[in-house]
């Protein structure tokens, strides 16, 4: 293992030890005993660089105690299913440093609201948020739930129907809840593709059983079980249709796909920072409509009775402020290298199918996601291939991961050798070859036929 990755973090942290002496000394320069802080922190800083020229020394193991280094994306190729969206670009690597602190947004804050500070430029941050994924307005939320959470909050009173897909995420089932919600599910069948049909179909039985229409559709673009592609926009007609708000669910699109939230008839965006925008969890963001601003960014109207207080310009779907530090200012960061790669989308799907194909190439591997493959997630079923050779190995179900794991390859769910999921996401064509490759060597390895 090369060892230059943990020496890199070594002097990042030596840096950050130099860096505290500032936070502790006078505003008007360091003392006697700060200046030899200083110049000892510096002299192990150039130990550890030339360590790192040399790829000597010892590795580094810990941040703190019991925290380990995290070096997963340095030493290895991350393929966890939802790690690779949310990988930060060096950009909001920076910006974490620089604004780690608590409450860091804050300092040039005029207004109380975090979306009106305009230095740094959050202000302009959000009108191009709302721009990026092709509607009016738009407010950053702690991850793509907050979002759920606050347009259920807003639309729904208790028993109230809510669409959502057969394969929808826990957290829209909670948003839902958490309102006293009714969850309705549409039917996704054979395919585990949710079309605009089956949407109307399943209202019109909401319609029939309850007597009255649902109040929400919430659907994913991409579903985050077998990554499959679902006809948004024909939800979206059907939503017009009927007159029911659509929820636009692209917490596996925004960020990495193109999005146009008008476009395909949503009436609510919701997109995750940590999923798919390359900043620090948890982040995320919500979008709406002219339409629906006023009421799911409605100010807030509550009176205190002893100080008579009010707080008309905080928004109570957001408790006022939201992400207020590093989390935002990641998200800030990455965003110039987010909207360019939404643009190369068509490459990234290139890559995953390319990298299927050669998967599949080993007989009894089988890919459940549709295919050709229109998302970098995909669901594999390795029970008639690396299963058989589990059985018998005397690591059993962990035999997989640690085959890949000693050629480098890692996020896959160890000791899962049955059916599991993958992402290739901005893996770039020497890593998707490589990556097609170890299946392709530890299948040989165990004399299993590849096609
Ligand atoms: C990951 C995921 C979510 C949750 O996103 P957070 O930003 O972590 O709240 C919601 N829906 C889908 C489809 C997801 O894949």
């Amino acid at each position: 293992m090369d060892i230059r990755a943990r020496k890199i973090y070594e002097a990042l942290f030596a840096l950050e030890d130099l860096r505290e002496i500032f936070r502790h000394a006078l505003p008007t320069g360091l003392n006697d005993n700060e200046e030899e802080q200083f110049l000892d922190g510096v002299a192990r800083v150039e130990t550890i660089i030339k360590e790192l020229k040399e790829g000597k020394g010892s590795p580094l193991k810990y941040v703190e105690d019991t925290i380990e280094l995290r070096t997963r994306e340095e030493e290895y190729i991350n393929i966890n299913a939802i790690q690779p969206g949310g990988r930060l670009t060096p950009e909001a690597r920076k910006a974490l440093i620089t604004y780690g602190d608590g409450y860091s947004i804050c300092d040039k804050c005029l207004e109380g609201r975090l979306d009106k500070i305009r230095k740094p430029p959050v202000d302009e941050f959000h009108a191009e948020l709302a721009e990026f994924v092709g509607m009016d307005e738009a407010r950053v939320v702690p991850g793509a739930r907050r979002g759920f959470q606050a347009v259920a909050s807003s639309l729904l009173e208790r028993g109230d129907v809510v669409i959502v897909s057969d394969l929808a995420h826990y957290t829209e089932f909670l948003a839902v809840e958490n309102v006293g919600g009714v969850i309705k599910e549409v039917p996704s069948g054979e395919k585990h593709i949710i079309t605009g049909d089956a949407v109307a179909e399943k209202i019109e039985l909401v319609k029939k059983e309850l007597g009255r229409l649902p109040k929400l559709i919430i659907i994913e673009h991409f579903d985050y079980q077998f990554g499959n592609e679902h006809d948004v926009h024909g939800v979206g007609k059907v939503a017009k249709a009927y007159d029911i708000p659509f929820l636009y669910n692209g917490a596996y699109s925004v960020g990495m796909v193109p999005v146009n939230g008008k476009k395909i008839g949503a009436d609510f965006v919701v997109g995750s920072g940590h999923k798919g925008m390359a900043a620090v969890a948890p982040s995320g963001v919500l979008a709406t409509t002219d339409e629906w601003a006023p009421k799911v960014f409605r100010g807030s109207e509550i009176v205190g009775d002893v100080s008579d207080r009010t707080f008309k310009h905080k928004e109570p779907e957001m408790l006022g402020c939201t992400l207020m530090g590093g989390t935002l200012l990641s998200m800030m960061a990455s965003f110039p290298r987010v909207k360019e790669r939404v643009k190369r989308w068509e490459e990234e799907v290139e890559k995953s199918n390319y990298f299927i194909r050669e998967f599949l190439r080993i007989e009894g591997n089988k890919i459940l996601s549709e295919y050709p493959r229109k998302h970098t997630l995909s669901k594999v079923d390795t029970r008639n291939s690396f299963d058989k050779i589990a059985k018998t190995h005397k690591r059993r179900g962990f035999f997989l991961s640690d085959e890949l794991k000693r050629r480098g390859i890692v996020g896959e769910f160890a000791g899962s050798t049955r059916v599991w999921e993958l992402n290739t996401y901005g893996l770039n064509w020497d890593r998707i070859k490589y990556l097609s490759e170890v299946f392709i060597e530890i299948a040989g390895k165990y004399e299993m036929p590849v096609g």
